[in-house]
């Protein structure tokens, strides 16, 4: 599999059992279908995402990229939780594709991004 970004080639990265596909060049990862949150849960799993958060912002503007595994054009989606987070998403197969960093990101939540939510909350 290459990456939808810069097409290099993806690596399996195993943790704990969840395989996900790694960029040797961009560090970008992609996650199949629900997995993003299975990983998200497990203590630790932002060792996968082991690319320089520069590179991973360079790429973050990289837009009207293809699903690696079935070729539908992926849509780009905003994290509910932190709305400063961009990732792409196929809506075919559900997978998909992290810059370097923003798993890490993902995973932790700020205060300000609970501050924000809860702001949110107040207006409904
Ligand atoms: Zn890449
Ligand atoms: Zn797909």
């Amino acid at each position: 599999m290459n990456c939808p970004k810069c097409t290099g080639a993806m690596k399996q990265v195993d943790f704990q059992g969840i395989i996900v596909e790694r960029c040797s060049q961009c560090y970008g990862l992609w996650f199949d279908e629900f997995e993003q949150d299975r990983l998200k849960e497990h203590k630790g799993s932002e060792v996968i995402d082991q690319g320089d958060v520069t590179l991973g912002t360079k790429y973050n503007t990289v837009d009207q990229i293809q699903c690696p595994r079935c070729t539908t054009l992926l849509t780009r989606m905003v994290d509910l939780r932190q709305p400063h987070i961009w990732y792409e998403s196929c809506p075919v197969c559900y997978g998909t594709f992290f810059d370097a960093g923003e798993f890490t990101d993902f995973k932790h939540e700020t205060l300000g991004d609970l501050f924000r939510r809860i702001g949110l909350k107040g207006r409904d």
